[in-house]
């Protein structure tokens, strides 16, 4: 037997034991399941908590369940108001939070489940009148913060 056959046979073994230990890990309970980097799982996307704070961003932003988590942070929303109906420009999720997942999951298994969440926050777990509310007022706050400074007095104008 050469050497080449040993290494062949080796690799062969290893292989075997990794594949087993994925099937292993795969049926554990955590199997499937997103996770924050705290250590928190996300079975639903209601879990998520959503908030909308950065209003003159219109961005909502996508919290941990945990509320003592370090991360917090975990993705946002980002739209804007086209006849008073929100338009989605952007839904992501924070590198560390997917990272960890692509880490845990694989890269397809949690690209999808990460991409389904999104699209059940958008669509279900966001309280879109409320936001679309919020937003005018925010709206009608910028249009009177600048009618303001533009209508700054001018001293030149009232000299003479
Ligand atoms: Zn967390």
């Amino acid at each position: 037997m050469s050497c080449h056959h040993l290494i062949r046979i080796k690799q062969t073994l290893n292989n075997g034991v990794s594949k087993r230990k994925e099937r292993e890990n795969s049926m554990s309970d955590e199997s499937g399941q997103i996770q924050c980097v705290c250590g928190r799982l996300i079975k639903e996307p209601s879990e998520y908590k959503v908030v909308y704070i950065k209003k003159e961003n219109r961005e909502i932003d996508i919290l941990c369940p945990n509320d003592t988590c370090y991360l917090r942070e975990l993705g946002f929303i980002q739209f804007t108001l086209e006849d008073e109906k929100p338009k989605i420009l952007k839904a992501t999720f924070y590198s560390p939070f997917v990272t960890w997942n692509t880490a845990r999951l694989g890269k397809e298994r949690a690209t999808e489940l990460l991409r389904v969440h999104l699209q059940q926050l958008i669509r279900r777990n966001v309280d879109w009148n409320k936001i679309v509310e919020e937003t005018k007022k925010q709206i009608e706050r910028e249009r009177v913060a600048a009618a303001a400074s533009s209508s700054s007095p001018t001293p030149d104008l009232e000299v003479g």
